[in-house]
Protein backbone atom coordinates (compact mmCIF):
# COMPACT_ATOMS: atom_id res chain seq x y z
CA UNK A 1 0.00 0.00 0.00
CA UNK A 2 1.03 3.50 -1.11
CA UNK A 3 1.22 7.05 0.64
CA UNK A 4 -0.81 8.64 -1.66
CA UNK A 5 -4.08 9.04 -1.16
CA UNK A 6 -5.41 10.95 -4.46
CA UNK A 7 -8.40 9.12 -5.87
CA UNK A 8 -8.81 6.20 -8.61
CA UNK A 9 -11.17 5.15 -10.27
CA UNK A 10 -11.32 0.97 -10.32
CA UNK A 11 -12.61 -1.59 -12.71
CA UNK A 12 -14.23 -4.69 -11.66
CA UNK A 13 -15.47 -6.83 -13.91
CA UNK A 14 -16.11 -10.16 -13.83
CA UNK A 15 -17.83 -10.48 -17.10
CA UNK A 16 -16.55 -12.59 -20.09
CA UNK A 17 -14.96 -8.99 -21.77
CA UNK A 18 -13.19 -7.71 -18.83
CA UNK A 19 -9.78 -8.25 -20.73
CA UNK A 20 -11.32 -6.04 -23.68
CA UNK A 21 -12.50 -3.87 -21.55
CA UNK A 22 -9.54 -2.95 -19.16
CA UNK A 23 -7.42 -2.49 -22.51
CA UNK A 24 -9.80 -0.57 -24.33
CA UNK A 25 -10.00 1.65 -20.86
CA UNK A 26 -6.51 1.99 -20.31
CA UNK A 27 -6.24 3.16 -24.05
CA UNK A 28 -7.93 6.15 -22.77
CA UNK A 29 -7.27 9.44 -21.17
CA UNK A 30 -8.76 8.82 -17.78
CA UNK A 31 -9.14 12.11 -15.39
CA UNK A 32 -8.09 9.93 -12.73
CA UNK A 33 -5.39 6.85 -12.38
CA UNK A 34 -7.35 3.82 -13.28
CA UNK A 35 -6.93 0.29 -11.53
CA UNK A 36 -7.82 -2.78 -12.24
CA UNK A 37 -9.37 -5.14 -9.98
CA UNK A 38 -8.46 -7.24 -7.70
CA UNK A 39 -5.21 -4.91 -7.95
CA UNK A 40 -6.44 -1.93 -6.28
CA UNK A 41 -3.89 0.15 -4.62
CA UNK A 42 -5.33 0.72 -1.64
CA UNK A 43 -9.67 0.10 -1.62
CA UNK A 44 -9.41 3.75 0.68
CA UNK A 45 -8.75 5.45 -3.30
CA UNK A 46 -11.37 4.31 -5.05
CA UNK A 47 -13.86 7.01 -5.97
CA UNK A 48 -15.35 5.52 -8.81
CA UNK A 49 -16.58 1.75 -9.42
CA UNK A 50 -16.55 0.58 -13.31
CA UNK A 51 -18.31 -2.32 -12.83
CA UNK A 52 -19.57 -5.51 -14.64
CA UNK A 53 -20.87 -8.10 -12.44
CA UNK A 54 -18.32 -6.92 -9.61
CA UNK A 55 -18.42 -9.73 -6.58
CA UNK A 56 -20.94 -9.00 -3.89
CA UNK A 57 -19.37 -7.01 -1.29
CA UNK A 58 -17.05 -5.57 -2.67
CA UNK A 59 -18.84 -2.09 -3.53
CA UNK A 60 -19.04 -1.92 0.19
CA UNK A 61 -15.63 -2.08 0.63
CA UNK A 62 -14.66 1.13 -0.56
CA UNK A 63 -15.03 3.98 1.93
CA UNK A 64 -14.89 6.76 0.00
CA UNK A 65 -16.73 5.99 -2.86
CA UNK A 66 -18.56 8.77 -5.12
CA UNK A 67 -20.50 6.93 -7.56
CA UNK A 68 -20.68 3.29 -9.36
CA UNK A 69 -20.59 3.39 -13.00
CA UNK A 70 -22.08 0.04 -14.84
CA UNK A 71 -20.70 -1.39 -17.83
CA UNK A 72 -24.55 -2.53 -18.79
CA UNK A 73 -27.34 -1.12 -19.63
CA UNK A 74 -29.25 -3.07 -17.08
CA UNK A 75 -28.03 -2.63 -13.06
CA UNK A 76 -29.12 -5.73 -11.40
CA UNK A 77 -25.68 -7.07 -11.96
CA UNK A 78 -24.72 -4.53 -9.42
CA UNK A 79 -28.53 -3.97 -7.21
CA UNK A 80 -28.25 -7.89 -6.37
CA UNK A 81 -25.59 -7.16 -4.37
CA UNK A 82 -27.80 -6.41 -0.50
CA UNK A 83 -24.27 -4.10 0.03
CA UNK A 84 -24.27 -2.32 -2.75
CA UNK A 85 -23.85 1.41 -2.03
CA UNK A 86 -27.41 2.48 -3.03
CA UNK A 87 -27.06 6.09 -1.45
CA UNK A 88 -24.51 6.85 -4.31
CA UNK A 89 -24.91 7.31 -7.95
CA UNK A 90 -25.46 4.53 -10.11
CA UNK A 91 -25.20 5.26 -13.36
CA UNK A 92 -26.12 2.66 -15.81
CA UNK A 93 -24.94 2.47 -19.68
CA UNK A 94 -26.71 4.60 -22.18
CA UNK A 95 -24.38 4.66 -24.99
CA UNK A 96 -25.13 3.93 -28.94
CA UNK A 97 -23.43 0.98 -30.30
CA UNK A 98 -26.15 -0.62 -27.46
CA UNK A 99 -29.09 1.01 -28.60
CA UNK A 100 -28.07 0.74 -32.09
CA UNK A 101 -27.60 -2.96 -31.74
CA UNK A 102 -31.24 -3.30 -29.73
CA UNK A 103 -32.39 -1.16 -32.99
CA UNK A 104 -31.18 -4.27 -35.43
CA UNK A 105 -32.00 -7.38 -33.49
CA UNK A 106 -35.62 -5.89 -32.74
CA UNK A 107 -36.31 -4.32 -36.05
CA UNK A 108 -34.87 -7.85 -37.41
CA UNK A 109 -37.09 -10.12 -35.28
CA UNK A 110 -40.45 -7.82 -35.51
CA UNK A 111 -39.87 -8.50 -39.69
CA UNK A 112 -38.75 -12.09 -39.74
CA UNK A 113 -42.51 -12.15 -37.56
CA UNK A 114 -44.75 -10.06 -40.09
CA UNK A 115 -42.58 -12.12 -42.57
CA UNK A 116 -43.45 -15.14 -40.56
CA UNK A 117 -40.03 -16.60 -41.11
CA UNK A 118 -40.19 -18.95 -38.56
CA UNK A 119 -42.95 -20.86 -39.92
CA UNK A 120 -41.17 -21.25 -43.28
CA UNK A 121 -38.24 -22.47 -41.16
CA UNK A 122 -40.92 -24.81 -39.35
CA UNK A 123 -41.69 -26.36 -43.11
CA UNK A 124 -38.08 -26.93 -44.10
CA UNK A 125 -37.37 -29.48 -41.54
CA UNK A 126 -40.08 -31.54 -42.68
CA UNK A 127 -39.69 -30.87 -46.57
CA UNK A 128 -43.09 -29.37 -46.57
CA UNK A 129 -43.88 -26.83 -49.07
CA UNK A 130 -46.97 -24.16 -48.49
CA UNK A 131 -47.01 -21.15 -50.34
CA UNK A 132 -50.19 -20.05 -48.96
CA UNK A 133 -48.99 -19.17 -45.10
CA UNK A 134 -48.73 -15.39 -45.67
CA UNK A 135 -51.99 -15.52 -47.20
CA UNK A 136 -54.02 -15.67 -50.41
CA UNK A 137 -51.63 -14.45 -52.99
CA UNK A 138 -51.78 -10.94 -53.39
CA UNK A 139 -53.36 -10.45 -50.23
CA UNK A 140 -50.06 -10.38 -47.97
CA UNK A 141 -49.78 -7.91 -45.45
CA UNK A 142 -47.29 -5.58 -46.14
CA UNK A 143 -46.06 -3.92 -42.91
CA UNK A 144 -48.85 -0.73 -43.03
CA UNK A 145 -51.06 -3.47 -42.22
CA UNK A 146 -49.39 -4.48 -39.31
CA UNK A 147 -49.33 -3.13 -35.52
CA UNK A 148 -46.61 -3.72 -33.37
CA UNK A 149 -47.10 -2.63 -29.59
CA UNK A 150 -43.92 -1.06 -27.96
CA UNK A 151 -43.94 -1.91 -24.10
CA UNK A 152 -41.14 0.74 -22.31
CA UNK A 153 -40.49 3.94 -24.01
CA UNK A 154 -37.52 4.48 -22.37
CA UNK A 155 -33.59 4.82 -24.19
CA UNK A 156 -33.78 1.24 -26.12
CA UNK A 157 -37.99 1.06 -26.78
CA UNK A 158 -38.44 4.75 -28.20
CA UNK A 159 -35.39 3.95 -31.01
CA UNK A 160 -36.79 0.44 -31.42
CA UNK A 161 -40.46 1.99 -31.40
CA UNK A 162 -39.17 4.87 -34.11
CA UNK A 163 -37.41 2.78 -36.31
CA UNK A 164 -40.36 0.40 -36.91
CA UNK A 165 -42.63 3.15 -37.91
CA UNK A 166 -39.99 4.04 -40.89
CA UNK A 167 -39.95 0.61 -42.09
CA UNK A 168 -44.09 1.33 -42.56
CA UNK A 169 -45.28 -0.14 -39.29
CA UNK A 170 -48.23 1.17 -37.19
CA UNK A 171 -46.48 1.30 -33.81
CA UNK A 172 -48.40 2.00 -30.52
CA UNK A 173 -46.12 2.31 -26.98
CA UNK A 174 -46.74 2.21 -23.94
CA UNK A 175 -44.68 4.10 -21.05
CA UNK A 176 -45.33 5.10 -17.01
CA UNK A 177 -45.56 8.96 -18.06
CA UNK A 178 -47.35 10.25 -20.82
CA UNK A 179 -45.08 11.06 -23.83
CA UNK A 180 -45.07 12.35 -27.67
CA UNK A 181 -42.62 10.68 -29.81
CA UNK A 182 -42.81 10.96 -33.35
CA UNK A 183 -44.78 7.86 -35.66
CA UNK A 184 -45.59 6.39 -32.61
CA UNK A 185 -49.07 5.81 -30.56
CA UNK A 186 -47.95 5.90 -27.27
CA UNK A 187 -50.51 5.46 -24.43
CA UNK A 188 -49.59 5.00 -20.69
CA UNK A 189 -51.22 4.12 -17.08
CA UNK A 190 -53.31 0.70 -17.07
CA UNK A 191 -56.19 2.00 -19.44
CA UNK A 192 -53.42 2.84 -21.75
CA UNK A 193 -51.68 -0.98 -21.55
CA UNK A 194 -55.05 -2.67 -22.72
CA UNK A 195 -55.40 -0.30 -25.63
CA UNK A 196 -51.56 -0.99 -26.67
CA UNK A 197 -52.54 -4.80 -26.05
CA UNK A 198 -55.89 -5.48 -27.83
CA UNK A 199 -54.23 -3.62 -31.06
CA UNK A 200 -51.19 -5.42 -31.08
CA UNK A 201 -50.32 -8.22 -33.45
CA UNK A 202 -46.36 -8.25 -32.28
CA UNK A 203 -45.58 -6.90 -28.86
CA UNK A 204 -42.00 -6.36 -28.12
CA UNK A 205 -41.02 -5.94 -24.25
CA UNK A 206 -38.47 -3.38 -23.79
CA UNK A 207 -39.25 -2.47 -19.78
CA UNK A 208 -37.60 -2.51 -17.06
CA UNK A 209 -37.47 -5.23 -14.29
CA UNK A 210 -39.19 -3.84 -11.39
CA UNK A 211 -41.90 -5.09 -9.22
CA UNK A 212 -44.26 -3.57 -10.69
CA UNK A 213 -43.39 -4.87 -14.10
CA UNK A 214 -42.75 -8.50 -12.74
CA UNK A 215 -45.34 -10.95 -14.60
CA UNK A 216 -46.39 -8.19 -16.82
CA UNK A 217 -46.98 -10.69 -19.84
CA UNK A 218 -49.62 -12.73 -17.97
CA UNK A 219 -52.46 -15.22 -18.89
CA UNK A 220 -54.62 -11.72 -18.70
CA UNK A 221 -52.16 -9.60 -20.88
CA UNK A 222 -52.54 -12.41 -23.11
CA UNK A 223 -55.68 -12.69 -23.52
CA UNK A 224 -56.14 -8.85 -24.19
CA UNK A 225 -54.15 -9.41 -26.77
CA UNK A 226 -55.47 -10.68 -30.75
CA UNK A 227 -55.61 -14.27 -31.49
CA UNK A 228 -52.26 -15.21 -33.21
CA UNK A 229 -50.49 -12.17 -32.05
CA UNK A 230 -46.70 -12.70 -31.19
CA UNK A 231 -44.53 -11.75 -28.36
CA UNK A 232 -40.54 -10.67 -28.43
CA UNK A 233 -38.73 -10.13 -25.14
CA UNK A 234 -35.46 -8.51 -25.45
CA UNK A 235 -36.03 -7.12 -21.85
CA UNK A 236 -36.03 -9.78 -18.82
CA UNK A 237 -37.27 -13.51 -17.50
CA UNK A 238 -38.93 -11.77 -14.82
CA UNK A 239 -41.58 -10.13 -16.79
CA UNK A 240 -43.49 -13.31 -18.22
CA UNK A 241 -45.35 -15.92 -16.80
CA UNK A 242 -43.93 -18.93 -18.42
CA UNK A 243 -46.65 -21.30 -17.84
CA UNK A 244 -49.20 -18.82 -18.58
CA UNK A 245 -47.41 -18.19 -21.88
CA UNK A 246 -46.60 -21.82 -22.75
CA UNK A 247 -51.10 -22.40 -22.12
CA UNK A 248 -51.44 -19.43 -24.09
CA UNK A 249 -49.06 -20.79 -27.04
CA UNK A 250 -50.56 -24.52 -26.63
CA UNK A 251 -54.05 -23.20 -27.00
CA UNK A 252 -53.16 -21.03 -30.12
CA UNK A 253 -54.73 -17.62 -28.79
CA UNK A 254 -50.84 -16.54 -29.13
CA UNK A 255 -48.71 -17.87 -32.62
CA UNK A 256 -45.44 -17.42 -31.40
CA UNK A 257 -42.86 -16.16 -29.05
CA UNK A 258 -38.99 -14.56 -29.50
CA UNK A 259 -37.17 -15.18 -26.34
CA UNK A 260 -33.91 -13.63 -25.77
CA UNK A 261 -33.66 -13.60 -21.92
CA UNK A 262 -35.28 -15.99 -19.43
CA UNK A 263 -35.47 -16.05 -15.33
CA UNK A 264 -32.62 -18.94 -15.23
CA UNK A 265 -29.81 -18.45 -17.35
CA UNK A 266 -28.03 -20.41 -19.59
CA UNK A 267 -31.54 -21.57 -20.00
CA UNK A 268 -31.44 -25.08 -18.58
CA UNK A 269 -31.54 -28.06 -20.67
CA UNK A 270 -34.74 -29.21 -19.89
CA UNK A 271 -36.50 -26.16 -20.33
CA UNK A 272 -39.47 -26.63 -22.84
CA UNK A 273 -39.16 -23.72 -24.09
CA UNK A 274 -35.63 -25.21 -26.06
CA UNK A 275 -38.53 -27.66 -28.15
CA UNK A 276 -41.17 -25.35 -28.32
CA UNK A 277 -42.42 -25.39 -31.95
CA UNK A 278 -44.22 -21.45 -32.06
CA UNK A 279 -40.73 -20.26 -29.50
CA UNK A 280 -37.34 -18.92 -30.92
CA UNK A 281 -34.73 -19.00 -28.01
CA UNK A 282 -32.11 -16.74 -28.30
CA UNK A 283 -29.29 -16.41 -25.47
CA UNK A 284 -29.73 -12.62 -23.96
CA UNK A 285 -27.74 -11.22 -27.03
CA UNK A 286 -30.11 -8.77 -28.07
CA UNK A 287 -27.73 -6.31 -27.75
CA UNK A 288 -24.62 -5.55 -25.24
CA UNK A 289 -22.45 -2.39 -24.96
CA UNK A 290 -20.23 -1.94 -27.58
CA UNK A 291 -16.46 -1.76 -26.34
CA UNK A 292 -15.84 1.00 -29.07
CA UNK A 293 -18.23 2.98 -28.06
CA UNK A 294 -18.99 2.14 -24.43
CA UNK A 295 -15.32 3.00 -23.64
CA UNK A 296 -15.19 6.45 -24.13
CA UNK A 297 -18.82 7.08 -22.76
CA UNK A 298 -17.47 5.80 -19.36
CA UNK A 299 -14.21 8.59 -19.54
CA UNK A 300 -17.19 11.25 -20.59
CA UNK A 301 -19.48 9.86 -17.47
CA UNK A 302 -16.88 10.61 -15.16
CA UNK A 303 -15.57 13.69 -16.45
CA UNK A 304 -19.18 14.85 -15.96
CA UNK A 305 -18.79 13.43 -11.96
CA UNK A 306 -15.62 15.28 -11.72
CA UNK A 307 -17.37 18.36 -12.35
CA UNK A 308 -20.31 17.75 -10.54
CA UNK A 309 -22.73 17.24 -12.86
CA UNK A 310 -24.50 14.04 -13.31
CA UNK A 311 -24.71 11.52 -16.29
CA UNK A 312 -27.78 10.35 -18.09
CA UNK A 313 -28.86 7.09 -16.98
CA UNK A 314 -28.70 7.63 -13.23
CA UNK A 315 -30.70 4.56 -11.70
CA UNK A 316 -33.89 5.84 -9.33
CA UNK A 317 -33.83 3.66 -6.23
CA UNK A 318 -37.59 4.45 -5.44
CA UNK A 319 -38.92 3.85 -9.50
CA UNK A 320 -36.48 0.95 -9.46
CA UNK A 321 -35.36 1.94 -12.90
P1 LIG B 1 -35.27 2.73 -19.70
O1 LIG B 1 -34.60 3.78 -20.53
O2 LIG B 1 -35.19 2.84 -18.22
O3 LIG B 1 -36.82 2.76 -20.14
C1 LIG B 1 -37.80 2.06 -19.44
C2 LIG B 1 -39.16 2.38 -20.03
O4 LIG B 1 -40.14 1.57 -19.37
C3 LIG B 1 -39.59 3.84 -19.84
O5 LIG B 1 -40.30 4.28 -20.96
C4 LIG B 1 -40.51 3.76 -18.62
O6 LIG B 1 -41.51 4.75 -18.57
C5 LIG B 1 -41.16 2.41 -18.84
N1 LIG B 1 -41.68 1.87 -17.59
C6 LIG B 1 -41.01 1.60 -16.45
N2 LIG B 1 -41.86 1.14 -15.51
C7 LIG B 1 -43.08 1.15 -16.07
C8 LIG B 1 -44.38 0.81 -15.60
N3 LIG B 1 -44.58 0.35 -14.34
N4 LIG B 1 -45.43 0.95 -16.44
C9 LIG B 1 -45.25 1.44 -17.69
N5 LIG B 1 -44.04 1.76 -18.20
C10 LIG B 1 -42.99 1.62 -17.40
O7 LIG B 1 -34.78 1.27 -20.10
P2 LIG B 1 -33.98 0.80 -21.42
O8 LIG B 1 -32.57 1.22 -21.33
O9 LIG B 1 -34.77 1.20 -22.60
O10 LIG B 1 -34.00 -0.80 -21.21
C11 LIG B 1 -35.19 -1.53 -21.33
C12 LIG B 1 -34.96 -3.00 -20.98
O11 LIG B 1 -34.03 -3.62 -21.88
C13 LIG B 1 -34.41 -3.30 -19.58
O12 LIG B 1 -35.19 -4.34 -19.02
C14 LIG B 1 -33.02 -3.82 -19.84
O13 LIG B 1 -32.60 -4.68 -18.82
C15 LIG B 1 -33.25 -4.55 -21.16
N6 LIG B 1 -32.04 -4.85 -21.95
C16 LIG B 1 -31.93 -6.07 -22.53
C17 LIG B 1 -30.83 -6.37 -23.31
C18 LIG B 1 -30.71 -7.70 -24.02
O14 LIG B 1 -29.65 -8.01 -24.58
N7 LIG B 1 -31.74 -8.52 -24.05
C19 LIG B 1 -29.83 -5.41 -23.51
C20 LIG B 1 -29.99 -4.16 -22.90
C21 LIG B 1 -31.10 -3.87 -22.13
P3 LIG B 1 -41.14 6.31 -18.41
O15 LIG B 1 -40.54 6.69 -19.75
O16 LIG B 1 -42.44 6.95 -18.18
O17 LIG B 1 -40.17 6.40 -17.29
Amino acid sequence: MSNDTSPVAALISTSDSADAWAAALKALEFPIPLEIWPNISDPARVAYAIVAKPPPGVLAGFPNLKATLSLWAGVDHVTIDPDWPAHLPLIRMVEDGMTAGMREFVLAQVLATHLQLPDFTRQQQVSHWDDHIRGDYGMEPLTDQRTVGMLGLGVLGSVCGKALALNGFKVMGWSRSAKTIDGIDCRHGAEGLNAVLAESEIVVNLLPSTPETANILNAETFARMPKGAWVINVARGEHVDDAALLAALDSGHLAGAVLDVFRTEPLPKENPYWTHPKVTVTPHIASTTRIRTGAPKIVANLLNLEAGEMPEGRFDVDRGY
